[in-house]
């Protein structure tokens, strides 16, 4: 008898879906959008019943289902409890219980986003064969995970991996979205990025392709760069200069093999691993100033991928 389960990644607006194998192939994906209405009490019933319709048109039994796996875009409790989730409109909520009524299937495992596309790079991404990783995740904002001897790292307070809100710059007068200063995210996610390119291209009159893009966004910042436009590429060799800072203090506490960068900064490539790499050089300890860093190559589908192999 063949054997499936399901790696679902809810977010703020749509929720991802995966068939897998026992393998762990993926053999179906789709998406569904995320009800937030009335406090978010739609979402995993529209869950039940997508996977439910799914199952009946392969001919798929409830007990051929190994179990499934699910991530959120908030704090997790015992890998069963969400503990507020203000994305999806929830408060308390104990979502294993909720979807094994709803389904009747028995193994449901929960976790947060950033934690599941950790383990989906590690077990089918840019981190596999490595059990002591570091993923930073460069989007709206940084995201990121810790694996220590194959096992997600959640800290005491569910604080760990929030490589974002390592201070990096204790004369920053602006706020991070967290309320502190000096945050990496402000320098090094996708926003950070547009905020210093306009900087810097507002406190001088140097020439720059940038000049000449009528929305700047962060991928112009990068294709600027890589065309040889000096003003992105010192702009960007900054963004690499924070983050390789920032990964030699997590390399001089935690010390992985590999650091993993995700997230939509990170389609800029081989040029920002490169510049990550060089400052990393520069400032970490001399042991280890040889750790890797890879892109991630799962993209959107890492956290179906990690939520899954929790129940695989
Ligand atoms: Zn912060």
């Amino acid at each position: 008898m063949k054997k499936y389960a399901f790696g679902i990644d809810i977010g703020g607006t749509t929720v991802k879906i995966g068939l897998f194998s026992e393998e762990g192939d993926l053999t179906k994906k789709w998406e569904i959008p995320t009800r937030k209405d009335n406090g978010g009490c739609y979402i995993l019933s529209d869950i039940a019943k997508s996977v439910e319709e799914e199952m009946k048109k392969q001919g798929i039994l409830k007990d051929e289902i190994l179990g499934i796996g699910i991530d959120v875009p908030g704090p997790v409790l015992e890998e069963r409890i969400v503990n507020k989730c203000a994305n999806l409109g929830w408060g308390v909520l104990d979502v294993t219980a909720e979807i094994r009524r709803l389904t009747g299937i028995e193994k449901v495992m929960v976790t947060n986003d950033a934690n599941s596309a950790t383990l989906g790079e590690m077990w089918k991404g840019g981190g596999q064969g490595h059990k002591d990783l570091v993923m930073i995740t460069l989007g709206t904002g940084i995201g990121g995970g810790i694996v220590h001897d194959g096992k997600i790292i959640a800290g005491a307070f569910g604080a760990a991996g929030e490589i974002g809100h390592i201070c990096v710059n204790k004369e920053e007068t602006f706020v991070c979205g967290c309320g502190k200063k000096g945050h990496l995210e402000q320098y090094a996610s996708a926003t950070g990025i547009v905020k210093k390119a306009q900087q810097v291209l507002d406190e001088s009159d140097r020439p720059s392709m940038l000049r000449d893009e009528t929305y700047l966004s962060c991928k112009a910042v990068f294709d600027c760069a890589k065309k040889g436009d000096d003003l992105s590429l010192q702009i960007l060799d900054f963004v690499g200069e924070q983050l390789g800072n920032a990964c030699a203090m997590i390399s001089a506490v935690f010390d992985p093999e590999v650091y993993v960068i995700g997230g939509g900064v990170s389609k800029a490539g081989e040029l920002l691993i490169d510049l990550i790499r060089d400052h990393y050089k520069k400032y970490a300890f001399h042991a280890s100033v040889n750790t890797e860093f890879v892109l991630a190559t799962l993209g959107n589908d890492a956290g179906m991928y990690g939520a899954v192999k929790m129940v695989l």
